[in-house]
């Protein structure tokens, strides 16, 4: 058996807030305030182009609220970009702010554990990371927006293990079953816990909850007590 010193986890929902529908909602219309747009059309860009977003393919952050402003009708000043992006950017940085996980990674850091971000994120996430406390905990990092590939798909998986230089076998996944990350992950022959943390059950969409039969955590605090054993 190995000894599975390596952990994977998903972000959002599962190490930091997704944040709630109503909170993207508002952030969009103050975007689409600032953007000059009508909000419930721009409100509804931001979320049909999810999928294009967390691929990377509508370019960086500025690019694409130029481009979604533009798809509504829209054709903001350059200036205005830049302060609905500055808006984007706070709403990012404001969740990954949030140190609830803090004192359980560090427990298991001073057990031994390396761990690996897998985030199907769009072009915000990499550019809040840096001035995140995440980026000192977190060894290595894959942001679908920056590999063009997103959970299930392998590649984002092994984007994080060829950087941690571990087997998907040595591995455990942690994540709150966005994006069919779990069964993404079992594929790949890794462990796969679903974290349900009640703290967090309205800030995201959990796909896999109902299919899901493998292991269950209702806290990171249960995967430090595990670590002990
Ligand atoms: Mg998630």
């Amino acid at each position: 058996m190995h000894p599975r010193r390596t952990i994977i986890f998903d972000l959002y929902g599962t190490l930091v807030p997704g944040g709630y529908r109503i909170q993207r909602d508002t952030l969009a219309f103050q975007m689409a305030d600032v953007l000059e747009v009508d909000r419930m059309k721009f409100a509804d860009i931001v979320r049909a182009t999810f999928d294009a977003r967390v691929r990377g393919t509508m370019g960086g952050l500025l690019e694409t609220i130029s481009e979604l402003a533009q798809r509504v009708g829209g054709s903001p000043t350059s200036r205005q970009v830049a302060l609905a992006a500055e808006q984007r950017l706070a709403f990012s940085r404001g969740l990954l702010s949030d140190t609830y996980s803090a004192p359980y990674l560090s427990q298991l850091k001073s057990r031994g554990y390396q761990f690996g971000v897998v985030t199907d994120c769009s072009a915000e996430t990499p550019l809040s990371w840096n001035s995140s406390w995440l980026r000192d905990v977190i060894d290595v990092v894959a942001f679908s927006c920056e590999l063009g590939v997103r959970k299930p798909d392998p590649d984002i998986y092994l984007a994080a293990t060829r950087k941690l230089n571990v087997q998907p076998e040595e591995c455990v996944f942690i994540g709150d079953g966005g994006s069919n990350e779990l069964h993404g992950a079992v594929e790949l022959g890794m462990a796969a816990t679903m974290l349900v943390d009640p703290n967090l059950l309205d800030t995201y969409p959990f796909d896999e909850v109902r299919s899901w039969d493998g292991a269950i955590i209702t806290s990171l605090a249960e995967l430090v007590s595990a670590s002990n054993e």
